[in-house]
């Protein structure tokens, strides 16, 4: 039962003349599942409907910002009323310090922050304050997190590049790369001797609070507390990188179910995705101390045109105030009930197959055991999830089309949605169980 991709071929060999790949971000062209990206020409809620005209229960959710489902009313009233006062003033505008504030209020180590147009903005400006604090030049990172296309973070950085099979991006200077020490996610005794070797020059680790970029791979009991404790004993900064967690997994991100370790909280934050409701609006924040270097205050440099731009705050603020506590409680009862079936289904099938969580973040990875780091991840049949992905869009579910992607529920995902997810499971995990069965 394919579905219709006329007008999908149609835009996509258009898109592919003038658009390298035909997509402007590479996750987005299928390489990873084989066949026809969907073009999508609306959402609603938790349905998607394409160009040719068929609907999709959408378990990307924007890779994570739709946390209330596409055209939330509350969110597009607010877009639309923000829309009408103006779209960009390059002055300062009430509606950033709303978002700043209900940021801080949220996640409680921060005291300062800054609103950018993007993830890697986030990560990248994190990373210079660091720099400009300690007067250090080297960054920890873990294979396998991904913390936006930045020059020197993108060593080993997960589902993007693991997707297309790239060991690393080509273009990225040497000395960039050198200035990167990579290790293994969860593997404290990697820390401890990168620390006990270089530890003077680190400026900062940097780390997804719980990765979901490598497929979803939370910190194993004990690995925050060392990134903590190792970091203020040397000197360095540490770097919760929240980009997709934050206000996802908990109203507080990830650091609401963790919380602080006994030798404190990260020193800065970054976070984007769910704070922009859609928009393009991201930020970076932590101890006033530190955040005091950059400019006009400090010496270190940052700016945007578009920072804070005033339509995007309101989305931000809007997506925001609607996650309340009963939202976060039904994305985590919904996640649950799609996962333990799936996980049912694929038992059934004979599908070797591990569910993992952060918060209501989950992702599948098609192996027997625990993941615990990016080798562990990559040591999974990609193929079956192939198999299964197609299965499961030919039924009207769209999945992350990757094996190394967190599934995204949202607050919209009804009984209707959620009955047509489980409905499409039993032929997919049959579909994932069978070799001979091509994907397109
Ligand atoms: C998505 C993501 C980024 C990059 O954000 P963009 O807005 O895509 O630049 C950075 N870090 C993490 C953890 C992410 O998931």
């Amino acid at each position: 039962m394919n579905r219709p991709t006329t007008r999908s071929e149609e835009l996509l060999t258009r898109a592919q003349q003038i658009v390298p790949g035909g997509v402007n971000s590479p996750v987005r062209a299928f390489r990873a599942v084989g066949g026809t990206p969907r073009f999508m020409a609306s959402g609603q809620g938790a349905w998607l409907t394409d160009v040719d005209g068929s609907r999709y229960v959408d378990l990307v959710c924007s890779w994570g910002p739709m946390i209330l489902g596409h055209a939330h009313p509350h969110v597009l009233d607010a877009v639309r009323q923000a829309a009408a006062r103006g779209f960009s003033f390059g002055t300062p505008s009430p509606g950033e310090v709303l978002l700043a504030e209900e940021i801080i209020a949220r996640v409680e180590p921060v005291e300062q922050i800054r609103l950018v147009s993007s993830g890697t903005e986030a990560t990248m400006s994190a990373i210079r304050l660091a720099r400009g604090f300690t007067g250090r030049t080297l960054v920890v990172k873990f294979a396998g997190c991904y913390h936006g296309h930045v020059d020197s973070l993108l060593a080993a950085a997960g589902s993007g590049v693991a997707t297309l099979a790239l060991p690393d991006s080509a273009g990225v200077p040497a000395q960039a790369a050198a200035e990167t020490i990579v290790l293994p996610f969860n593997d404290i005794a990697a820390l401890e001797t990168a620390f006990a070797e270089r530890g003077e020059q680190i400026a900062a680790v940097i780390t997804e609070a719980a990765a979901g970029n490598m497929g979803v791979v939370p910190p194993a009991p004990g690995f925050t507390a060392a990134l903590r404790t190792l970091t203020s004993r040397h000197g360095a900064l540490l770097i919760s990188d929240e980009v997709m967690t934050g206000f996802r997994c908990s109203r507080s991100g990830w650091f609401g179910l963790e919380g602080p370790t006994t030798d404190g909280a990260p020193d800065l934050f970054t976070f984007g995705k769910v704070m922009g409701g859609g928009f393009p609006a991201a930020a970076f924040g932590g101890r006033a101390d530190i955040m005091a270097m950059l400019a006009p205050q400090g010496p270190v440099y940052q700016a945007g045109t578009l920072s804070g731009n005033p339509v995007a705050a309101a989305a931000g603020l809007a997506t925001l105030q609607a996650c309340t506590d009963e939202v976060y409680a039904h994305l985590a009862s919904v996640s649950r009930v799609i996962a333990d079936a799936a996980s049912a289904e694929l038992s059934a099938a004979g599908v070797a197959h591990r569910v993992q969580w952060a918060g209501s973040m989950f992702s599948i990875f098609f192996r027997e055991n625990e993941v615990r780091n990016y080798d562990d991840a990559r040591d999974q049949d990609t193929a079956a999830f192939g198999r299964f992905f197609h299965a499961m869009l030919d039924q009207g579910v769209h999945l992350p089309p990757s094996a190394f992607e967190s599934w995204f529920v949202s607050a919209a995902h009804d009984d209707a949605a959620v009955e047509a997810v489980l409905a499409a499971l039993p032929a997919a995990a049959r579909a994932a169980a069978d070799p001979g069965r091509s994907a397109p």
